[in-house]
Protein backbone atom coordinates (compact mmCIF):
# COMPACT_ATOMS: atom_id res chain seq x y z
CA UNK A 1 0.00 0.00 0.00
CA UNK A 2 1.46 3.70 -1.00
CA UNK A 3 0.40 6.18 0.88
CA UNK A 4 -3.58 6.15 1.42
CA UNK A 5 -4.28 4.40 -1.98
CA UNK A 6 -5.22 0.86 -1.01
CA UNK A 7 -4.38 -0.97 -4.19
CA UNK A 8 -1.66 -3.91 -4.42
CA UNK A 9 1.34 -3.13 -6.23
CA UNK A 10 3.34 -5.00 -8.67
CA UNK A 11 7.16 -3.62 -9.10
CA UNK A 12 9.28 -3.87 -12.06
CA UNK A 13 12.62 -4.12 -11.35
CA UNK A 14 15.19 -5.43 -14.46
CA UNK A 15 18.18 -6.71 -14.19
CA UNK A 16 19.83 -4.82 -17.72
CA UNK A 17 23.70 -5.79 -18.08
CA UNK A 18 24.88 -7.89 -20.87
CA UNK A 19 27.88 -9.87 -19.90
CA UNK A 20 28.61 -7.45 -16.89
CA UNK A 21 26.58 -9.70 -14.63
CA UNK A 22 27.96 -12.93 -16.25
CA UNK A 23 31.67 -13.11 -15.78
CA UNK A 24 32.77 -15.20 -13.25
CA UNK A 25 30.02 -17.64 -14.77
CA UNK A 26 30.40 -17.24 -18.71
CA UNK A 27 34.76 -17.03 -18.14
CA UNK A 28 36.48 -16.88 -21.38
CA UNK A 29 33.93 -18.81 -23.48
CA UNK A 30 33.09 -16.22 -26.06
CA UNK A 31 30.18 -18.01 -27.19
CA UNK A 32 28.75 -18.85 -23.56
CA UNK A 33 25.05 -17.50 -23.46
CA UNK A 34 26.58 -15.31 -26.49
CA UNK A 35 23.04 -15.83 -28.65
CA UNK A 36 20.98 -14.95 -25.29
CA UNK A 37 23.21 -11.65 -24.34
CA UNK A 38 22.78 -10.41 -28.48
CA UNK A 39 19.25 -11.27 -27.98
CA UNK A 40 18.80 -8.16 -25.83
CA UNK A 41 19.42 -5.74 -28.40
CA UNK A 42 16.08 -7.20 -29.92
CA UNK A 43 14.02 -7.71 -26.43
CA UNK A 44 14.87 -4.45 -24.65
CA UNK A 45 13.29 -2.50 -27.71
CA UNK A 46 10.23 -4.81 -27.95
CA UNK A 47 9.77 -4.77 -24.18
CA UNK A 48 9.56 -1.22 -24.00
CA UNK A 49 7.42 -0.86 -26.53
CA UNK A 50 5.25 -3.19 -24.81
CA UNK A 51 5.32 -1.30 -21.50
CA UNK A 52 4.43 1.82 -22.94
CA UNK A 53 1.74 0.40 -24.56
CA UNK A 54 0.23 -1.27 -21.22
CA UNK A 55 1.17 1.79 -19.01
CA UNK A 56 3.61 -0.31 -17.17
CA UNK A 57 6.48 1.59 -15.31
CA UNK A 58 9.77 -0.26 -14.38
CA UNK A 59 12.99 0.15 -12.92
CA UNK A 60 16.31 -0.69 -14.72
CA UNK A 61 18.85 -1.76 -12.58
CA UNK A 62 21.98 -1.44 -14.83
CA UNK A 63 26.01 -1.31 -14.88
CA UNK A 64 27.67 2.32 -15.95
CA UNK A 65 30.22 0.22 -18.20
CA UNK A 66 26.95 -0.33 -19.71
CA UNK A 67 26.62 2.97 -21.17
CA UNK A 68 30.45 3.12 -22.61
CA UNK A 69 31.05 3.20 -25.95
CA UNK A 70 33.80 0.85 -26.44
CA UNK A 71 36.77 -0.43 -24.66
CA UNK A 72 38.78 2.30 -24.39
CA UNK A 73 36.21 4.01 -23.13
CA UNK A 74 35.42 2.12 -20.31
CA UNK A 75 39.11 0.95 -19.26
CA UNK A 76 39.61 5.17 -19.15
CA UNK A 77 36.82 5.41 -17.29
CA UNK A 78 36.47 2.41 -14.68
CA UNK A 79 37.63 2.89 -11.20
CA UNK A 80 40.41 0.15 -9.86
CA UNK A 81 39.25 -2.64 -9.00
CA UNK A 82 38.65 -3.82 -5.44
CA UNK A 83 41.80 -5.92 -3.83
CA UNK A 84 39.00 -9.10 -3.59
CA UNK A 85 40.10 -12.06 -1.28
CA UNK A 86 39.25 -14.68 -4.10
CA UNK A 87 41.35 -13.32 -7.48
CA UNK A 88 38.60 -14.98 -9.46
CA UNK A 89 36.07 -12.58 -8.85
CA UNK A 90 38.18 -9.70 -10.13
CA UNK A 91 37.70 -8.14 -13.53
CA UNK A 92 39.80 -9.95 -16.38
CA UNK A 93 41.17 -7.31 -18.92
CA UNK A 94 41.26 -10.47 -21.84
CA UNK A 95 36.96 -9.88 -21.51
CA UNK A 96 38.40 -7.19 -24.08
CA UNK A 97 40.45 -9.38 -26.39
CA UNK A 98 36.95 -12.01 -25.84
CA UNK A 99 34.90 -9.32 -27.47
CA UNK A 100 37.03 -6.82 -29.44
CA UNK A 101 33.75 -5.35 -30.95
CA UNK A 102 32.34 -4.85 -27.28
CA UNK A 103 29.17 -6.35 -28.71
CA UNK A 104 28.54 -8.40 -25.68
CA UNK A 105 29.39 -5.47 -23.10
CA UNK A 106 28.20 -2.47 -24.38
CA UNK A 107 24.88 -0.70 -25.23
CA UNK A 108 24.67 3.11 -24.93
CA UNK A 109 21.98 3.12 -27.34
CA UNK A 110 19.64 1.05 -25.37
CA UNK A 111 20.91 2.49 -21.82
CA UNK A 112 19.60 5.68 -24.06
CA UNK A 113 16.28 3.97 -25.21
CA UNK A 114 15.43 3.38 -21.42
CA UNK A 115 15.80 6.20 -19.82
CA UNK A 116 13.64 8.07 -23.02
CA UNK A 117 11.16 5.73 -22.60
CA UNK A 118 8.00 7.21 -20.29
CA UNK A 119 7.88 5.47 -16.88
CA UNK A 120 11.18 4.60 -17.19
CA UNK A 121 13.37 4.88 -14.26
CA UNK A 122 17.44 4.09 -14.60
CA UNK A 123 18.82 2.48 -11.34
CA UNK A 124 22.61 1.55 -11.23
CA UNK A 125 24.48 -1.59 -9.63
CA UNK A 126 27.79 -0.10 -9.86
CA UNK A 127 30.12 0.67 -12.55
CA UNK A 128 31.99 -2.86 -13.45
CA UNK A 129 29.38 -4.84 -11.91
CA UNK A 130 31.93 -5.40 -8.76
CA UNK A 131 30.45 -7.88 -6.04
CA UNK A 132 29.70 -6.06 -3.20
CA UNK A 133 29.51 -9.04 -0.81
CA UNK A 134 33.15 -10.22 -1.00
CA UNK A 135 35.78 -10.23 1.18
CA UNK A 136 38.09 -7.70 -0.07
CA UNK A 137 35.42 -5.10 -1.24
CA UNK A 138 35.85 -1.95 0.83
CA UNK A 139 33.02 0.87 1.38
CA UNK A 140 35.54 3.10 -0.81
CA UNK A 141 35.84 0.53 -3.82
CA UNK A 142 31.59 1.32 -3.70
CA UNK A 143 31.59 4.87 -3.66
CA UNK A 144 34.16 5.29 -6.40
CA UNK A 145 31.96 2.67 -8.55
CA UNK A 146 29.01 4.64 -7.89
CA UNK A 147 30.74 7.88 -8.30
CA UNK A 148 31.85 6.56 -11.62
CA UNK A 149 28.28 5.94 -13.05
CA UNK A 150 26.81 9.01 -11.57
CA UNK A 151 29.70 10.96 -12.89
CA UNK A 152 31.17 14.60 -11.44
CA UNK A 153 28.06 16.77 -11.03
CA UNK A 154 26.81 14.40 -8.55
CA UNK A 155 28.78 13.89 -5.30
CA UNK A 156 28.44 10.29 -3.69
CA UNK A 157 29.11 10.21 0.26
CA UNK A 158 28.40 7.17 2.44
CA UNK A 159 25.74 7.54 4.96
CA UNK A 160 26.93 7.85 8.56
CA UNK A 161 24.18 6.11 9.49
CA UNK A 162 23.97 3.22 7.59
CA UNK A 163 27.65 2.33 7.01
CA UNK A 164 29.10 -0.11 9.72
CA UNK A 165 25.82 -0.35 11.42
CA UNK A 166 25.09 -4.12 10.84
CA UNK A 167 21.00 -5.12 11.96
CA UNK A 168 20.80 -8.11 13.89
CA UNK A 169 18.62 -11.16 12.11
CA UNK A 170 14.53 -10.64 12.42
CA UNK A 171 13.53 -12.96 14.98
CA UNK A 172 10.87 -15.61 13.23
CA UNK A 173 7.35 -15.32 13.61
CA UNK A 174 4.59 -18.15 13.63
CA UNK A 175 1.96 -16.58 11.82
CA UNK A 176 4.50 -15.63 9.15
CA UNK A 177 6.32 -19.44 9.19
CA UNK A 178 2.90 -21.00 9.30
CA UNK A 179 1.40 -19.29 6.28
CA UNK A 180 4.68 -20.05 4.35
CA UNK A 181 4.42 -23.42 5.36
CA UNK A 182 0.55 -23.75 4.61
CA UNK A 183 0.95 -22.02 1.00
CA UNK A 184 3.76 -24.20 0.04
CA UNK A 185 1.48 -27.27 1.42
CA UNK A 186 -1.67 -26.43 -0.72
CA UNK A 187 0.24 -24.95 -4.12
CA UNK A 188 3.05 -27.23 -3.99
CA UNK A 189 3.63 -30.45 -1.78
CA UNK A 190 1.02 -31.69 1.22
CA UNK A 191 4.03 -33.44 2.58
CA UNK A 192 7.34 -30.70 1.67
CA UNK A 193 9.10 -30.33 4.35
CA UNK A 194 9.41 -26.19 5.40
CA UNK A 195 12.29 -25.03 7.03
CA UNK A 196 13.76 -21.61 7.53
CA UNK A 197 17.19 -21.26 6.28
CA UNK A 198 19.85 -17.65 6.93
CA UNK A 199 21.23 -15.77 3.49
CA UNK A 200 23.65 -12.86 3.37
CA UNK A 201 21.80 -11.72 0.10
CA UNK A 202 18.83 -9.33 -0.16
CA UNK A 203 21.01 -6.31 1.39
CA UNK A 204 18.20 -3.57 1.49
CA UNK A 205 16.39 -5.43 4.35
CA UNK A 206 18.63 -4.38 6.29
CA UNK A 207 17.58 -0.67 6.54
CA UNK A 208 13.93 -1.81 7.14
CA UNK A 209 15.51 -3.56 9.83
CA UNK A 210 17.49 -0.62 10.86
CA UNK A 211 13.40 0.98 11.48
CA UNK A 212 12.54 -1.96 13.16
CA UNK A 213 10.60 -3.66 10.70
CA UNK A 214 11.07 -7.24 10.78
CA UNK A 215 12.31 -8.92 7.13
CA UNK A 216 11.95 -12.36 5.73
CA UNK A 217 12.67 -13.45 2.22
CA UNK A 218 9.35 -16.02 1.31
CA UNK A 219 9.77 -16.75 -2.42
CA UNK A 220 7.75 -19.25 -3.42
CA UNK A 221 9.47 -20.02 -7.25
CA UNK A 222 11.15 -23.97 -7.24
CA UNK A 223 12.98 -25.45 -9.33
CA UNK A 224 14.43 -28.71 -9.85
CA UNK A 225 18.03 -29.41 -8.15
CA UNK A 226 20.03 -30.27 -8.54
CA UNK A 227 19.28 -31.28 -12.30
CA UNK A 228 18.10 -28.08 -13.75
CA UNK A 229 18.76 -25.29 -10.89
CA UNK A 230 19.49 -22.51 -12.90
CA UNK A 231 18.65 -19.16 -10.84
CA UNK A 232 21.31 -16.76 -11.29
CA UNK A 233 23.36 -18.98 -13.60
CA UNK A 234 23.69 -20.02 -17.22
CA UNK A 235 20.55 -19.96 -19.15
CA UNK A 236 18.65 -18.97 -16.09
CA UNK A 237 15.07 -20.38 -15.67
CA UNK A 238 12.63 -22.23 -14.21
CA UNK A 239 10.26 -24.92 -15.04
CA UNK A 240 6.74 -23.37 -16.78
CA UNK A 241 4.49 -25.07 -13.75
CA UNK A 242 6.83 -23.51 -11.00
CA UNK A 243 6.12 -19.16 -12.01
CA UNK A 244 2.41 -20.38 -12.20
CA UNK A 245 2.14 -22.20 -9.06
CA UNK A 246 3.49 -19.09 -8.20
CA UNK A 247 1.35 -16.56 -8.57
CA UNK A 248 -1.18 -18.94 -6.79
CA UNK A 249 1.18 -19.48 -4.15
CA UNK A 250 1.76 -15.26 -3.32
CA UNK A 251 -1.81 -14.77 -3.62
CA UNK A 252 -2.50 -17.49 -0.53
CA UNK A 253 0.12 -16.31 1.03
CA UNK A 254 -0.71 -12.19 0.91
CA UNK A 255 -4.22 -12.94 1.86
CA UNK A 256 -3.54 -14.88 4.79
CA UNK A 257 -1.31 -12.64 5.96
CA UNK A 258 -3.14 -9.51 5.06
CA UNK A 259 -6.53 -10.60 6.59
ZN1 LIG B 1 23.68 -7.80 -11.77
Amino acid sequence: MIGSDPRPRVVWSLDFELRWGMHDVLGMDRNAYRTNLEGAREAVPQLLGLFLQRGVRATWATVGALACNDWDEYFRLAPSPPRYADSRRAFDPRYADLDPDGVLHFAPELVRLVSQTKGQDLGTHTFSHIFLGERGVAPKDVQAEIQQTVGPKVEVIPDPNYIGVPTPASPLRPEVQAAITNAIHSVVDPNMEVYPVMAAGASDGSFFRAQGIPVFDADGGWAITPLDDRAHGLDERIPVRAMYDDVVYWEKLIRSLAS
